[in-house]
């Protein structure tokens, strides 16, 4: 929404680093994340009914690469997405050439799991991207959730508000962002509440920090070198 406010055309690419890019932007969108699936280059299902019993919502985009040079071979895997899978004739260039399978609201159904709750991604990335910046200024890049542990090994989170924004009141911020999140009284809002309490939540004024792309992701997780090296190395 703020890229079009800003009088920009934006057309989406989506894919990951195990799969190469999955689809491109369609030219006569009928939703803001329309894509035409690269059918040619690997296979896409949704995971249904069945999916339940693999902890998969029913719109769960399972992957099989179709290509011999594929960087990696998938067969029916998830990287944790749903959306909507459709063919429909939108007339634009991209469809001539032979894609014909759209896909669109393309949405993560992971959770947040911290300080024993969880929260639905696409809530806490609604918040970071709309509520905050709507409440305190600057953009959607500027507040991200950075999930790490302190030197107690206990799970934290640091939201980071890039300096830009200007001066806030910090702990309004942390306030602000529990609420939202945990709207209504059930569950959510309790463990809201309980994090304010434990100062679970940590504002810090830093910017965002990048992946190695250069993409800000919302929620970004930081893990002690200690445990990931010693498994991940070869040597
Ligand atoms: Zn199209």
């Amino acid at each position: 929404a703020a890229i079009a406010r800003a009088g920009v055309e934006a057309s989406p690419r989506y894919g990951a680093t195990e799969t190469g890019t999955v689809g491109y932007g369609c030219l006569a969108p009928e939703t803001s994340d329309d894509l035409h699936l690269y059918h040619d280059l690997r296979a896409l299902i949704q995971a249904g009914a069945d999916g339940a019993a693999a902890g998969l919502p029913p719109r769960a985009l399972l992957y099989s690469t179709l290509r011999l040079r594929a960087p990696l071979v998938l067969l029916n895997a998830s990287l944790g997405d749903q959306g909507t899978i459709v063919q429909w004739a939108c007339g634009c260039p991209l469809e001539r050439l032979g894609w014909t399978t759209h896909l669109h609201t393309i949405r993560s159904f992971e959770k947040l799991t911290s300080g024993g709750m969880a929260f639905l991604d696409t809530v806490v990335i609604r918040v970071l991207e709309e509520a905050l910046p709507a409440r305190f200024g600057g953009g959607p890049t500027d507040y991200q959730l950075v999930e790490d542990e302190s030197s107690e090994g206990q799970p934290r989170l640091r939201l980071l508000v890039h300096p830009v924004v200007g001066p806030l009141d910090e702990a309004a911020v942390a306030d602000v962002f529990l609420k939202a999140i945990g709207p209504g009284s059930g569950v959510e809002r309790l463990m809201g509440l309980l994090w304010r309490e434990a100062g679970f939540i940590r504002v810090e004024r830093q910017p965002p920090r990048a992946t190695a792309s250069g993409k800000i992701r919302h929620l970004h997780v930081e893990r002690h070198a200690a445990a990931g090296l010693s498994s991940a190395s070869p040597s």
